[in-house]
């Protein structure tokens, strides 16, 4: 079915000129974005991307689309919020139909809310395309569910970044207690501070952690750990990593697809 059909069988919405769609990308794979995702790329008159997106996806944008890389690198601001913002403004202003794509999703620590706000104040119409986010998706791709009965009935996700670039103000001793299975974002700075702040509060030092780099890329790492070992692992995980705390954790013992599709394929 080429991709026509699967619009009109699906009957998605046209991405109309004057609008903007934030899309979420996935946390890696490109296979992983939506079909809505992929409809709006075959349409777009612009792209705004972000460091996060693995620019494969963007050869199935349409011939003479316009591509703004719209990212972060190396922690260096290399492109202002409100420039973003702005600039997602004046090009629907001038009848085009721009795509903001953003890795993960783009409501899960990645500031669509901020640029959804922007458009709301300027009367710009736009549409969110919701996407995997790393949290889940990455967690998957290491064979760790974010969730599983005999594990963990809760999972809190937290970012270990505010918004002032120091950690975030939250009540640590209560998320130790509240749920048995973190989910840290950004935290790699912060990931022994936040360890030892879970410590005090009463979680175990060798409760299993791990931290999935790269996760759902080709170079994906997984690193598993403990609560005590987390900080010390951190800091030597890739930039982009993905933290999980929780027994869950134990599962990727046998649910490790990645690594048995890997053996499998593999001659012996
Ligand atoms: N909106 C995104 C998150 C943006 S914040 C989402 O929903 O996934 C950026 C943080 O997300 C990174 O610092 C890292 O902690 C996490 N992240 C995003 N993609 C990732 C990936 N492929 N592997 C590991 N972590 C990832």
């Amino acid at each position: 079915m080429d991709r026509k059909n699967i619009e009109d069988a699906l009957k998605l919405p046209p991405f109309e000129k004057g609008w903007v769609w934030l899309v979420g990308g996935g946390p890696g794979d490109p296979g992983l974005i939506t079909v809505l995702g992929l409809h709006a790329l075959g349409s777009a008159d612009y792209i705004l991307y972000d460091a996060l997106i693995d620019e494969t996806l963007l050869k199935l944008a349409r011939p003479g689309v316009g591509l703004i890389f719209a990212g972060k690198r190396a922690g260096v601001t290399s492109c202002k919020q409100s420039d973003i913002s702005a600039m997602l403004v004046d090009l629907a202003g001038k009848g085009n139909r721009v795509l903001r794509l953003k890795g993960g999703d783009p409501f899960v620590f990645g500031r669509g809310g901020e640029e959804a706000g922007a458009l709301v104040e300027a009367g710009v119409p736009f549409r969110i395309v919701p996407g995997i986010t790393a949290g889940i998706g990455g967690l998957a791709y290491a064979g760790i569910p974010v969730t599983h009965r005999d594990t963990n009935h809760a999972v809190t996700f937290i970012t270990g970044h505010g918004a002032d670039g120091k950690l975030p103000r939250l009540d640590w001793a209560a998320v130790a207690k509240g749920s048995q299975t973190l989910v840290l974002y950004m935290a790699r700075k912060y990931a022994g501070e936040i360890a030892a702040a879970l410590i005090a509060a009463g979680r175990r030092p060798d409760e299993p952690a791990a931290i999935v780099g790269n996760a759902a890329r080709a170079d994906q790492s997984v690193i598993v750990t403990d609560l005590g070992g987390l900080g010390a692992a951190a800091a030597a995980s890739p930039s982009v990593s993905i933290i999980v705390i929780g027994e869950n954790v134990r599962l990727r013992e046998r649910l490790d697809w990645l690594a048995h599709s890997a053996r499998q394929l593999s001659p012996t």
